[in-house]
């Protein structure tokens, strides 16, 4: 019996691992934590039956037989297995920390916890033995390519790689005239060409800030540079990652895209059991199109790969201003052509400090995020 708590379960990916769950016996569901949906959260407590549950909106110390404690509390439980973190954001940090410095196994989606923090989280999982799983499609595709001919510990060094490989489908506005961009609306925004996800990491992809913080990301969990890790047009989001290796061999891995895939693979990692997802057909398929980003369609990529290179709190500020500006157009208070300049202001004017620990780096977002918002509302 594996048991799993799911720190951010009424999100995509929390509700998309209890879609497995619920067709696997052999897992059990210690903890569940979500942040406003309590009307969802409250069927899966009555489904799942979590010895513990979490969220803000919850002020009794027992919820639906289930014990309510803060969502970093259930994330460091001695029952936990794995940890899925599966928050949006900046949410999950200290969740993510506490279950590594209790030595849990955790599978993270929540790429930003890396993007503010990545060396810390890396450091810490290091010092304390435990693994990190990844969920997002393009890393956990490359970790995957890895298996075989380099040892998956978050933070080794991989010497035998010549390159890793991010692919992207480049967004809802990949083809449209770059001098239209400016004014595109929410729900065009949100039309992503071959992914159903969250809003925010919907419009993430539309501008390519998805994109550099995965690059970000892929420089965290396998300890590479960055100028070996690459991105790639890759229209048909098949092939979710690549490796490259010195005598010229490439490894990828091709599925249907659904996050159901690589969530079942952390789940059931090391074993690789049958699934009922949408299976790939290359014949009907046909081609697989590969080409070079234009990366003036894309400043936010352009912004998170020079913040990621500074690295330091430039890290934080960039997730944090992102967060911000994102959350403002998503309620309609600014044009998605001012999400970049947000970004780029609030970075620009940054006093970079390194060193940081979690609280400063909690406190830093927080104040980031709500002078960002005052300014714009
Ligand atoms: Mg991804």
């Amino acid at each position: 019996m594996k048991n799993v708590s799911i720190i951010g379960s009424t999100g995509s990916i929390g509700r998309q691992t209890l879609d497995i769950i619920r067709k696997d016996k052999s897992i059990k569901v210690i903890g569940l934590s979500g942040n406003n949906n309590l009307e969802l959260l409250e069927r899966q407590v009555l489904e799942f039956k979590p010895k513990y549950v979490w969220s803000p909106k919850i002020t009794s110390s027992c919820w639906n037989n289930s014990y309510v404690m803060p969502q970093e509390a259930i994330a460091a439980l001695s029952e936990n297995n794995l940890v899925i973190i599966s928050t949006v954001g900046s949410a999950g940090l200290l969740s993510t920390i506490n279950a590594i410095n209790a030595k849990r196994t955790i599978a993270i989606a929540n790429k930003e916890v890396l993007v503010m923090a990545g060396s810390i989280i890396i450091e810490a999982a290091k010092k304390q033995g435990t693994t990190i799983l990844p969920i997002d499609s393009e890393h956990n595709a490359i970790w995957q390519c890895l298996i075989g001919d380099c040892n998956m510990h978050a933070g080794s060094t991989y010497g035998p790689l010549k390159r890793i490989i991010l692919t992207a489908s480049g967004g809802a506005f990949r083809d449209l005239p770059i001098e239209r961009l400016a004014s595109v609306s929410v729900d065009e925004a949100l039309a992503h060409p071959t992914w159903v996800m969250g809003k925010k990491i919907t419009i993430d992809c539309a501008t390519l800030m998805n994109k550099g913080f995965e690059v970000i990301e892929a420089r965290w969990l396998f300890g590479i540079d960055f100028s070996k890790i690459s991105v790639l047009l890759h229209r048909e989001s098949i092939i979710h990652g690549m490796v490259e290796f010195y005598d010229g061999s490439y490894k990828a891995l091709l599925s249907y895209p659904d996050m159901h895939m690589p969530i079942q693979h952390v789940l059931s990692y090391p074993k690789r059991p049958c699934s009922e997802w949408k299976q790939l057909d290359l014949v009907a398929l046909k081609t697989l199109s590969f080409s070079e980003l234009d990366v003036n369609r894309y400043p936010c990529f352009k912004l998170a790969l020079s913040a990621g290179r500074i690295d330091g709190s430039m890290s934080v500020a960039l997730n944090a201003s992102n967060e911000a500006a994102v959350g403002l157009f998503l309620d309609k208070k600014i044009c998605f052509g001012m999400i970049p300049k947000i970004i780029e202001k609030e970075l620009s004017n940054h006093q970079i400090e390194y060193n940081k620990n979690i609280p400063s780096i909690i406190e830093l977002d927080n104040e980031i995020k709500s002078r960002i918002r005052r300014d714009y509302t």
